[in-house]
């Protein structure tokens, strides 16, 4: 049987579209949601398997993407929301009550400075761009996975079409390397 990755991805992807201009997420409390509206599509999204990121009951990977900071703002029950880690890279604001995380905002000297991390499954909205890579797969052992099924976990990603990463994907990888270089005077700012 194959391993139930996460329901975007299960039963194979749909993609999304090119107009697309965005929309809102919700968390999941059945009164006075927390909104965050985004004002644009999101970018890079990906299946990750690493412990921080927020995925849903039964799932063995977050799907996560990333959008420009501006373009994203909470536009309800904003009070509902905390940090879940303040010494992280990601701030990940989570609901107090449901326990979702709405956004990851980074608010230190990082590569990723100025884009915010989101979860478009907490959107009612299609259109977000879909799932692109598997990234960080192997760190799912590291929470309890049994290493004799990553084969089979690996094998489902590359059904639906997506390459598998132990870290993220090299275009990413390579964003950072040069962000890295640059800070340490190795290449031209
Ligand atoms: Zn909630
Ligand atoms: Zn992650």
């Amino acid at each position: 049987m194959a391993p139930s990755i996460h329901p975007l991805i299960d039963n194979g992807i749909k993609k999304g579209s090119a107009s697309f201009s965005g929309g809102k997420l919700h968390c999941l409390c059945k009164t006075n949601p927390v909104e965050v509206t985004l004002a644009s599509n999101v970018a890079h999204n990906h299946a990750c398997g690493c412990s921080k990121c927020w995925k849903p009951e039964g799932a063995l990977f977050s799907v996560v993407a990333v959008i420009s900071r501006d373009a994203l703002s909470v536009t309800a029950n904003a009070d509902k929301l905390y940090v879940v880690d303040a010494s992280a890279a990601i701030q990940r604001n989570a609901c107090k009550e449901c326990g979702t995380h709405l956004f990851g905002r980074i608010e230190k000297e990082h590569p990723f400075k100025g884009l915010d991390f989101v979860h478009v499954e907490l959107s009612d909205e299609e259109g977000w761009q879909e799932p692109q890579f598997a990234a960080f797969v192997s760190s799912i052992i590291e929470q309890g996975f049994d290493p004799k099924g990553i084969d089979a976990v690996r094998q489902k990603f590359k059904s639906v079409g997506l390459e598998t990463y132990d870290a993220l994907s090299p275009p990413l990888m390579d964003a950072i390397a040069t962000w890295t270089a640059q800070k340490a005077g190795k290449l031209p700012a």
